[in-house]
């Protein structure tokens, strides 16, 4: 490790269970980011700080004034621009020694999952059912763990999915796919800070993930109530009769 780099994360290199090595390890990681708005932006730039080496971001959406109360990976300057274009700006003038990888089209299924095959971790940062599913989709068929996170109002969930894992659940054990759209914060609204604690929280787990460090939250939901101030743990079974991840619909 060149000295600019034991100098700009001295701070995670001090911490045990991080060290040279740990370091090294989120350098040549690569990670997965769908969705560059609320969740995206606080993920994208804790990964781009913290020196996860390679950042692919995609989002085929263009930043709209109305996105600027949360969304803090881009700045009014980029009103019009493509989000996954604006983020890698954000996030290469945060820390011009991460690969960043903007894709700023929707990419179909093959894409998907030749992306998903090349990453260490998959976070979902997205607002709509059919992207998640795509996305729980891709992550159990290259068995690659996907940290989820959703805030909306003054709520957010965040939990993590490990394919590679029998007894755990998928994204769609949690979410069946009813054909309901989900609700959006352009329907019914977002307290700022509630997408930043969320993404915050995705990208400590994407890092826990990474480092083989601590207890991942696969099997459970933490979901924050932004007006009691109050974390619950839920815990979070397999549906054996999953059609996403249970074996009898995998053959
Ligand atoms: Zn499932």
């Amino acid at each position: 490790m060149n000295q600019e780099n034991k100098d700009r994360y001295s701070r995670q290199i001090k911490l045990k269970q991080v060290g040279e090595e740990g370091q090294r390890l989120l350098l040549a990681s690569r990670v997965l980011i769908v969705g560059m708005g609320g969740l995206g932006s606080p993920v994208s730039m804790y990964l781009a700080a913290a020196g996860v080496g390679s950042l692919v971001l995609t989002d085929y959406d263009h930043v709209d004034v109305s996105n600027l109360q949360r969304q803090i990976v881009h700045t009014h300057a980029d009103l019009g621009e493509l989000k996954a274009v604006s983020a890698r700006q954000t996030l290469i003038s945060l820390n011009p020694n991460v690969k960043v990888t903007a894709l700023d089209y929707e990419l179909d299924e093959r894409e998907l999952l030749e992306q998903a095959a090349q990453a260490d971790v998959l976070v979902d940062c997205t607002d709509n059912f059919p992207s998640r599913f795509a996305l729980n989709h891709a992550s159990i068929i290259t068995s690659t763990p996907l940290v989820s996170g959703a805030a909306i109002r003054w709520e957010g969930l965040v939990s993590t999915f490990m394919p590679a894992r029998v007894s755990s659940p998928c994204y769609q054990c949690l979410y069946p796919d009813t054909g309901i759209e989900a609700a959006t914060c352009a329907m019914e609204g977002v307290i700022a800070p509630i997408v930043g604690v969320i993404g915050a929280m995705q990208a400590l787990e994407v890092i826990n993930l990474l480092l083989k460090t601590g207890d991942s939250l696969a099997g459970r939901i933490l979901a924050l109530d932004g007006i009691t101030m109050e974390w619950e743990n839920i815990t979070l079974l397999k549906d054996p009769d999953c059609p996403a991840c249970s074996q009898q619909h995998q053959s």
